[in-house]
This record gives structure tokens, sequence and C-alpha cells, in this order.
């Protein structure tokens, strides 16, 4: 059916791949791009033998020109970006000079300000329209499914909807005292940062972790989660009409916070530059070097992730609750594809999107995120490519009292 270019070959790109090969039918070929080459040949050499041709490239995805270059050698119908959200503009900006569709899975981030907001991307809006391209924004959980939830409660579910909680539950034990699931850089910039939810047409900001609720999360137990801010809270509160509110909670251990207090008390998360040695360092970038690589987490971790959307509003105008989410085991995840589960539940999403993109299901010229598609395919493909959803129509809410005083 078609060939995609990914660029990035971490965790979450591992899984894609794997993902891509397996279906076959619809990515006949890939290639695969990164900084450092010898990783997507590894990566090549584990996955070669199938019926998916793959071959590997080295670019500087900071590099519209080596870009463009390279999409024009590959020739792919979709460039899956999968490196980091520092690359998203020059990434886009080489689709739009080749007139290739573009997929994500995070929203831009300029590297000296840790400042997640969609209004970069959003701005490529007619330029993509013009080109008659597609870029398909934040294709991974959350974002990503959490989008795609949402849509589908609004199509199946409700007449309106006036509060969503998206609840990020990971209960996974990698036995390591400090370490993050994902790239540490844009895991601890996320978890540092203020916090902020939406309510009545207005951004609310809290501190850090100042907001914490308790939660008994299906197939997982009681824990301890925090109110963040996430980015696909900014797209979902301009794409669903009537929502009052939207927040996002992420749970996290005692022993994460404390170390995490701890590091940002010496100084160690901090994105300023500082001289050291005669050289420059990014302190952030330094505890990178010097923390487990998440990649090497799949073999350690057990546990299950649990993520969610609960959702509140009117069906033929009586009030309705509606809770719709995933499980999903790090053990069976490596076992499958050799990563766990926080890569595993991004990667699947990322070739899904691809895949409704190829396939013309999801081709829409313009810039997207994913609630602005028709759920169904997408929903269908969860369950069949190892994401599938559970729904509760009586959920435990965040907040039982608030939530009686607002009806
Ligand atoms: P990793 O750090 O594991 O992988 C990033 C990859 O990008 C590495 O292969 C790296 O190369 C490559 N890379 C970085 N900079 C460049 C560059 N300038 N040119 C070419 N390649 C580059 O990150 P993850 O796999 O954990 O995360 C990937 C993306 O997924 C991130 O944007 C992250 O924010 C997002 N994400 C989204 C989630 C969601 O649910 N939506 C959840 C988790 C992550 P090298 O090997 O040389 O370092």
């Amino acid at each position: 059916m078609g060939k995609a270019l990914i660029i990035g070959c971490g965790g979450v790109a591992s899984v894609a791949i794997h993902k891509c090969v397996q279906n076959h039918e619809v990515f006949e070929e890939i290639c695969i791009a990164s900084r450092t080459k010898s990783k997507c040949d590894d990566l090549k050499a584990k996955l070669d033998g199938g019926p998916t041709k793959i071959t590997t490239a080295q670019v500087d995805a900071d590099n519209v020109d080596e870009l463009i270059a390279l999409i024009q050698e590959v020739k792919p119908d979709i460039v899956m970006n999968l490196a980091l959200p520092y690359q998203d503009l020059t990434i886009m900006d080489a689709c739009l000079a080749t007139k290739t569709h573009y997929l994500d899975t995070a929203n831009y981030e300029p590297e000296d300000t840790a400042k997640f907001e969609y209004k970069w991307q959003w701005e490529y809006q007619e330029r993509f329209k013009e080109a008659g391209i597609t870029a398909l924004l934040g294709s991974g959980f959350d974002p990503g499914v959490t989008g795609v939830f949402s849509a589908h409660a609004l199509k199946h579910h409700f007449d309106e909807i006036e509060y969503i909680d998206i609840l990020d539950c990971n209960a996974g034990d990698h036995g390591y005292p400090f370490a993050t699931n994902f790239n540490p850089e844009i895991n601890i910039r996320e978890v540092s940062a203020n916090g902020r939810y939406w309510e009545e047409g207005q951004w609310i900001e809290t501190k850090p972790m100042e907001i914490k609720r308790v939660y008994d999360f299906p197939e997982v137990g009681e824990k301890d989660m925090y109110l963040l801010y996430h980015e696909e809270l900014e797209s979902l509160a301009k794409n669903i009409p009537g929502l009052k509110r939207i927040r996002f909670f992420m749970t996290f251990g005692e022993s994460y916070l404390t170390h995490l207090k701890c590091l940002e008390n010496v100084g160690m998360t901090s994105i300023e530059p500082i001289e050291f040695e005669g050289k420059e360092i990014v302190p952030l970038q330094f505890l990178k070097a010097v923390l487990p690589d998440p990649a090497s987490l799949g073999p350690r971790t057990k546990g299950k992730t649990n993520i969610g959307c609960i959702f509140k509003g009117k069906k033929d105008g009586k009030e309705k609750t509606y809770y719709v989410y995933n499980v999903c085991d790090h053990e069976a995840c490596y076992k499958e594809v050799g990563s766990q589960a926080v890569s595993y539940t991004t990667g699947v999403p990322a070739m899904i999107g691809a895949m409704l993109v190829m396939t013309g299901k999801w081709n829409k010229p313009g810039v997207y995120n994913v609630e602005e598609f028709d759920p169904d395919p997408f929903m269908d493909a969860l369950n069949k490519w190892g994401l599938p959803w559970k729904e509760d129509l009586n959920p435990e809410m965040v907040d039982p009292e608030t939530s009686k005083e607002k009806e």
C-alpha cells in the first residue's frame, strides 16, 4: 500500500516500527532515519526478513535542507516524526517543501523555554491546506488516544460534554529509586512546570503538584494522582463544543516525587546553561545522561498502566457519566515488542494515525488534532493492534462531592 519515513529511533519509534512491520499490508516499505544511524541499523537487523522492506538513514532533524534531501530520496507517503518536540517545525517545513503528509506525538516546544503550545504548529494550517497535505498532530496516547476517546464519547454517548478528566496512571515498577519512563528531559520539563486546567473559558494555573487526588483505577487499584498541564487540554478545550472544564491528572509514587524535589532543589532540573570545566552544559541534559535510558527499563518493569477519560455531560436532556480507558501490561508489551508500556501506548497510536492518513480515511488537507477526525476507525484499530479499550457507564468520579454540587 505505501511507504513511511520514520524519524527518530528511540523508545516510542521502536514500538511504532515493530507495529508498522506487523501491519505490512499498509506499511510495505519503511525508512528509519535518526541522528544515531547505528540504532536504526540494529533495529532493522532485528526486524528484517518479513514482507516490509526496511531501509535506514542518518539525519539531523534540526536541519531542514537535510530533511528535504532525505524525503526527496525516500519519497514516502508520510513522515512520522518520532524524534523530539524540538524537531516538529523543521520536519513540518520539510514536509511542506516536499508536499508530504506529516504526523507527530507531541507539540512543538522551543528547546530553551519549557512551554508547550500548539500555536506554532496551528500557524501552518493554511500552508498545509494549500499544499494539499495533512498534518496529524499528537497521535500518541496522551495526546492522541485521549482525543480520540473524546471524539468517540461525543459521537456515541453525549449530546453535550461538560466535564472531562483525563487520568494517566502508570503503576509500573522498574526497581530503580528514580528513572523516567520516557525521554527524561521531556518528562521532567513536563512535571516540574506549573499545573494548569481550563474552566469556563479560562486557564487556571496551579503550583507544580499542588492539586492531589486519590483514585481507584480499574485493574490497578488506588493511586495518588496530581493535576498537571498537558497539551491535549489546549486542543480539546477548543474542539469539544460546550465544554465547561477539562483537567489532566497523572499518578506519581512517593519515591519519584521525593527524588524530583531534591534534584530541583539542587538545580539539576534547570534548562539554563551553566559553565562547567570550561564547557557550557545544561543541567537537565546532564541529568539525562546519568539516568537510566528509558529503553533499558523494558525488561525490568512490572505492573500496568491505565489511561483514560471520564466524561460528564448530557444525553437526551439527562445527566450522564462515561469512562473509557485502556489497561496495558508492561511485561506483555516487553514480550511482544521489547519495550515497556509507556513507549507501547504511544507507538501503537502513532502507527494507527499514519495508517489512517495513508489509507485516506483521515486524509484532509490542513493541520489537525486527532479529535477533529471520525474516531470510529481509530477505535477499531486500537482493539486490533494491541490497545483494547473498556467502558464504564457508572464510574467513580474524581470529585464525587463537587460533581454532585454541579448537578
Ligand atoms: P527518545 O529520547 O527515546 O527518542 C528520541 C529519538 O529521536 C532518538 O532516537 C534520538 O536520537 C532522535 N533524535 C533526537 N534529536 C534528533 C535530531 N535532531 N535529529 C534526528 N533524530 C533525533 O524519546 P521517546 O521515544 O521517549 O519519545 C519520542 C517522542 O514521543 C517525544 O516527542 C515525546 O515527547 C513523545 N511522547 C509522546 C507521548 C504521548 O502519549 N503522546 C508519550 C511519550 C512520549 P539519538 O538516538 O541520537 O538520541
